[in-house]
């Protein structure tokens, strides 16, 4: 039976209930439209969770540092009413020194020029002046991540339309800063921390606060533009280059929006896998789940990644051939893994002094110095697990006491670079081996860790995959280079939210402007959706 838009039941199916996905539909449902979200585990959240790993212990499983959250979602939606609690993360990064030490990145740039004039005065100084221009450029792109990318190929009065709106975003930059824009976009961190800095300890402990999540080693070009990303404001109070703990763990966030989003109205149902988007006539008008139930709506939005939504739930000729080509090129394929704990002690790291407040223990990043993540990424680009891992420890317990018994402490450790294709063996013969070369990492700068472990969850690319739905492990749904973002992401020529298949939008992270726990791509999918369902009754 072919479904008219009259007898659709839903005006919106979102498929996956993600903290995109969630976003998306409380927006929808804000203005009235009747939205089911689909989600295929037993939780909503996606990778922005929180799950007990112990008994009585739970922890922000895969995200745990929230950082980018739209101040204007957080509002719009008003998730401090729905329980979102964020304390800032103070220091928001610590580097424990091979010989000693640490090395913090305050809130307040000043107090960080201090730590780092314990290592060159010149670094401090060059520090401060790089802080505030780098804060000013970021500020260019601040706008587009709550707007659809340029359409690039527009003609006639939309192409001019298009034009002004990016001129407009542009109005005030000199040409100093436009060069200077390019350089970030195009450059490599390594060069841009070789050419600003002497020591290697302030080229280091900007790495520790880059590349996560990426491919590519910080001399690969294109990883400068992870400094520009970082400074975009977060947070409920719109901070450039805001850092925080959720209270509750990450999961709080996406509970604060599936309640905001019910509170609009909007129906959620968690285990419900969706098997295919149904396509009638060339237009998307519902959903098949696993089980064979079908679902109608007038538009079907997709949270799942770019990969899993196209080449898994949509027939093969409902796409250009071109199109699923694109499609399949896009480089997902790790590199990173996860690591929880439970411990019975807190970790005792060696250049933090045990009387340093509780904010300040309770972050750390083991990562030696450039030459040595370089390395690292060129080993997992081989298919090994590098011996010697980078490392970053955040102990939630320490901040937020809701997470564990008195006296237990939660540690997330997140590991970058490692392999999603083994060249030997497959990661369920591996996994503990990883586990195992993590603690070992964190046992050089704290020898209790070993001793204190309860619990350990060891979550590898293939984990990600096959728990969280995330195509070959790939935290971003899709790597976050240049040839993969803007108006290139997911593909160059759709990076709108609409799909070839009219009525099908790309509402997660796989969109613009990619991944990390922002809430964008769910925001500027949904009035994408609202444009077009305007646009079709007029
Ligand atoms: C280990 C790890 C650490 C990270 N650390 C951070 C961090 O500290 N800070 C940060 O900002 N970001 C971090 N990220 C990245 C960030 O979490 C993700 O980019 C972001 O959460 C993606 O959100 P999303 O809603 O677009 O997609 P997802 O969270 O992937 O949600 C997609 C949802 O769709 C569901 N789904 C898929 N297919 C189907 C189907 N067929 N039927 C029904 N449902 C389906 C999935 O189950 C999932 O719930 C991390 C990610 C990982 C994995």
């Amino acid at each position: 039976m072919s479904l008219t838009p009259a007898a659709c039941k839903y005006d919106a199916i979102v498929i996956g209930g993600g903290h995109n996905g969630l976003t998306a539909a409380a927006y929808l449902g804000r203005v009235g439209l009747s939205t089911l979200v689909l989600e295929r585990r037993d939780i909503v959240g996606g990778c922005c969770v929180t799950e007990e790993i112990a008994p009585g212990c739970r922890a922000s499983t895969t995200s745990y540092i929230a950082s980018m959250l739209l101040p204007q979602v957080i509002r719009d939606l008003d998730l401090g009413s729905h329980g979102l609690r964020m304390v800032p993360c103070d220091p928001f990064l610590q580097l424990p020194l091979q010989n000693g030490g640490a090395l913090r990145w305050w809130p307040e740039p000043e107090r960080t020029a201090a730590e780092i004039r314990k290592f060159s005065a010149r670094d401090a100084k060059t520090f401060l002046f790089v802080d505030a221009k780098l804060k000013k450029l970021a500020q260019y792109l601040q706008p587009f991540f709550l707007e659809p990318p340029p359409k690039i190929g527009a003609d006639g009065l939309n192409g001019l339309l298009e034009l002004l709106r990016v001129a407009k975003r542009f109005r005030s930059i000199t040409n100093d800063e436009i060069s200077e824009l390019v350089a970030f976009l195009a450059g490599s961190l390594g060069e841009f921390l070789d050419r600003n800095y002497e020591a290697s300890e302030t080229k280091t402990l900007f790495l520790a606060n880059n590349v996560y999540g990426k491919h590519g080693g910080p001399y690969q070009k294109g990883t400068a533009i992870g400094l520009l990303f970082h400074l975009l404001s977060g947070g409920d109070h719109n901070i450039q280059g805001f850092n925080g703990h959720v209270i509750g763990g990450m999961g709080a966030i996406t509970r604060a929006l599936a309640s905001a989003a019910q509170k609009h109205g909007v129906e959620i149902r968690t285990s419900s896998p969706v098997a295919r988007i149904s396509v009638k006539n060339g237009r998307a008008n519902g959903v098949i789940l696993d089980d064979g139930t079908e679902i109608s709506a007038k538009v079907v939005l997709s949270n799942a990644d770019p990969k899993r939504t196209f080449l898994g739930m949509v027939e093969s000729n409902e796409l250009p051939e071109d199109f699923r080509h694109q499609v399949c090129g896009i480089k997902m394929d790790g590199p990173c893994a996860k690591v929880n704990m439970v411990l019975g002690e807190e970790p005792c790291v060696k250049g933090i002094p045990a009387d340093s407040s509780a904010a300040q223990r309770s972050l750390f990043t083991f990562v030696s110095n450039l030459e040595f993540a370089e390395r690292c990424y060129d080993i997992a680009k081989y298919g090994e697990i590098p011996e010697d891992l980078w490392v970053d420890c955040v102990v939630a317990s320490n901040v937020d006491e809701t997470l564990a018994p008195k006296g237990l402490h939660i540690m997330t450790c997140f590991v970058q670079y490692v392999p999603y294709y083994l060249r030997q063996g497959t990661w369920d013969e591996h996994r503990e081996l990883l586990g195992d070369r993590v603690v070992k990492k964190i046992a050089e700068y704290a020898p209790n860790v070993p001793g204190a472990v309860i619990a350990r969850q060891v979550l590898t690319p293939l984990d990600l995959e096959r728990t969280y739905g995330l195509t070959e492990g790939n935290i971003f749904h899709g790597d976050l280079t240049l040839e993969q973002l803007f108006f290139m992401r997911p593909v160059p020529g759709w990076s709108q939210y609409r799909t070839p298949v009219p009525g099908l939008y790309l509402c997660g992270a796989g969109a613009h402007p990619g991944g990390g726990v922002t809430g964008a791509p769910g925001h500027n999918a949904a009035h994408q959706v609202l444009l077009d369902l305007r646009k079709n009754r007029a």
